[in-house]
């Protein structure tokens, strides 16, 4: 069965704690702290493997977690980090945010990328000996790992995606010109799964061709098989529209080209901005003259047309070359780029924390959602440092610090980040 679409959770791994150990050794009084930090835990990383075509191995495992990194211990030793959770997708795979529908990436590329970060490990106590606190009796904890919902959605790749309705022709032209070898026959919906072909001109180039089970009207609405696959149709670049010239079902193809084009229409406006050339197929069945006037009609039309009898690859040459010098002048395939994170309101009471003194540090703590804004603060950013200080002042964390006693000169720790409080 061709699944693509499928719903998952994931799970990074967290960081290990920090750990509180002092130096023992014989004869010496007291060592200093020596507590190691803790590990990272696994990031969960999406990357394309080709051998997939389908998200078909999502339907049966659901589940993805990221082991947690190791605590840290005595002698200064820090946790081991755990390994990152790769999970394979097809290329093409779209991720998004369940929750909020925001489009999260784009798995189209060779670049790994990181979709739930695992949690950094916490301080040990070696990080917070002072000259006037020589015994830490503090770690931290690990933050803990990135959790979300998503949705995985395919929109296949490629540059060129047969149209048309079932039975015209589609799979047997991607037969001829292409390697790939799709289910042929002569009854409706022999295609039920997109498939794609390289189309290769010669040694260095080549295009993709992506057969899509035939089109019927009301597919935009969800009748018929046709719908689920239009979402891979847009992508492709250009289209090749095929007709059956012989009307060889009772058909008119004319009539057939129209009804195609209002369900491309329907489902997006901007599809029928796509290029789109006429495939006069089974040239066989009907004679030279209604061929012609086919011709005519769509090229009065504004459209390119090219005869051919697709099982002998009669007119195929001619039709291929004039694809590849038409893809030299088209934008490259769609890649879509991540939504941007909606700004989140710090106001409201939904985010609260503590705030717990231990040996003169301020912790600030119990906040996950601090952590998605710590996650994107980066310390050596004005900018970066800026933000996460308004975020400490419209959530009332400053306002709860000083009402909690904070002073000038103290450390505040929130998660992984540490700073002198400044009035
Ligand atoms: P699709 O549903 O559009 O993918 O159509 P298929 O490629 O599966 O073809 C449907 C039927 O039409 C099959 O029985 C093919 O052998 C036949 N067919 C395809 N092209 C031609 C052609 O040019 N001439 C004739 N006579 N039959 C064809
Ligand atoms: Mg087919």
């Amino acid at each position: 069965m061709f699944i693509d679409v499928a719903k998952i959770h994931l799970k990074a791994g967290n960081g290990g704690n920090g750990a509180v150990t002092f130096h023992r050794e014989k004869y010496v009084a007291s060592g200093g702290p020596d507590g190691g930090d803790g590990g990272k835990g696994g990031d969960i990383v999406f990357v394309v493997d080709d051998n997939l075509s389908t998200l078909a191995d999502f339907r049966y495992k659901r589940k993805y977690i990221a082991e947690s990194g190791s605590n840290g211990s005595g002698s200064r030793c820090t946790g081991k980090s755990a390994p990152n959770l790769v999970i394979r997708v097809p290329r093409g795979t779209l991720v998004k945010d369940l929750e909020s529908g925001r489009i999260i990436a784009d798995i189209s590329s060779d670049e790994p990328t990181v979709i739930a970060k695992g949690g950094k490990g916490g301080w040990g106590n070696t990080h917070f000996s002072t000259s006037t606190r020589q015994v830490p009796r503090f770690a931290k904890m690990g933050n803990p790992g990135e959790e979300l919902d998503v949705i995985l959605e395919l929109k296949l790749l490629a540059d060129v995606g047969l149209i048309g309705f079932p039975n015209v022709g589609k799979s047997t032209l991607l037969s001829v010109v292409s390697k790939a070898q799709p289910k042929i026959a002569n009854y409706h919906f022999t295609t039920l799964t997109p498939v794609l072909g390289v189309v290769s001109i010669d040694a260095d180039a080549s295009f993709v061709m992506a057969d899509i089970p035939g089109l019927i009207e009301g597919a935009s609405e969800g009748t018929g098989l046709g719908h689920e696959f239009l979402r891979h149709v847009e992508r492709c670049r250009m289209f090749l529209h095929v007709i059956d010239v012989s009307g060889s079902e009772g058909r008119d193809p004319k009539d057939d080209f129209e009804k195609i084009n209002q369900e491309l229409k329907a489902f997006g406006e901007e599809l029928l901005d796509r290029p789109q050339i006429i495939v006069g197929n089974k040239c066989d069945l009907t004679d030279e003259q209604t061929v012609n006037e086919l011709k005519e009609y769509f090229n009065g039309l504004g459209y390119e047309f090219y005869p051919i009898m697709a099982p002998i690859a009669e007119g195929t040459n001619e039709l291929i070359n004039k694809v590849f010098e038409h893809l030299a002048s088209l934008p490259p395939v769609k890649q879509y780029e991540p939504d941007p994170i909606p700004q989140e309101d710090f106001t409201d009471n939904k985010h609260t924390f503590d705030i717990r003194v231990i040996d003169g540090i301020y912790v600030v703590d119990n906040a996950p959602w601090l952590l998605n804004v710590l996650n994107s603060v980066n310390p050596d950013d004005y900018e970066s440092l800026q933000y996460f200080q308004r975020v400490l002042i419209s959530s009332g964390i400053i306002k709860a610090l000083i009402k909690a006693g904070v002073s000038e000169g103290d450390t505040v720790s929130v998660y992984d980040i540490d700073f002198e409080y400044r009035n």
